[in-house]
């Protein structure tokens, strides 16, 4: 989704707050051994939406003797957007300032542009979230 390389800090694993689409839950248990059943790692949450679990304050898929994403290539897509996220409240992408090095990941506002693109129809149509 993005052209730089994420530095793999973990930071956006722990407390996640990543919310999943159909697609996103699908494939992992399609492709991945990790679980049988959505209820192993997702929630609903409040505002009725899938969203990953922690266990021990950290996403259900994060290793931390690691430091890295158990299903790293079959994460969900709102993870693949990240640190890029959508602030509902002003109605436009933001970089997560939570991320140490947004800049590393997204270079410049072309970039940012494009990519705000996709997560708005990603949003729209796969989460069903009207924008
Ligand atoms: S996206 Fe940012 S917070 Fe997440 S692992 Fe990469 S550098 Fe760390
Ligand atoms: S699915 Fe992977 S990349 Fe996404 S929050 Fe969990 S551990 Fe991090």
């Amino acid at each position: 989704m993005t052209e730089g390389v994420c530095i793999s800090c973990g930071k956006c694993c722990v407390a996640t707050e990543m919310i999943l689409s159909e697609q996103d839950i699908r494939l992992i248990l399609d492709r991945t051994n990790s679980c049988k059943t959505k209820d192993e790692f997702t929630f609903i949450n409040p505002e009725g939406l899938h969203q990953l679990k922690n266990i021990d304050g950290h996403c259900f898929f994060f290793d931390i003797t690691s430091n890295k994403c158990k299903i790293y290539e079959l994460r969900p897509q709102g993870c693949r957007f990240y640190p890029l996220i959508y602030d509902s409240l002003r109605k436009k992408c933001i970089l997560d300032q939570e991320c140490p090095y947004p800049r590393v990941l997204y270079q410049d506002f072309t970039q940012i542009k494009a990519n705000c693109k996709s997560l708005r129809r990603f949003l729209k149509n796969q989460i069903n979230i009207p924008l």
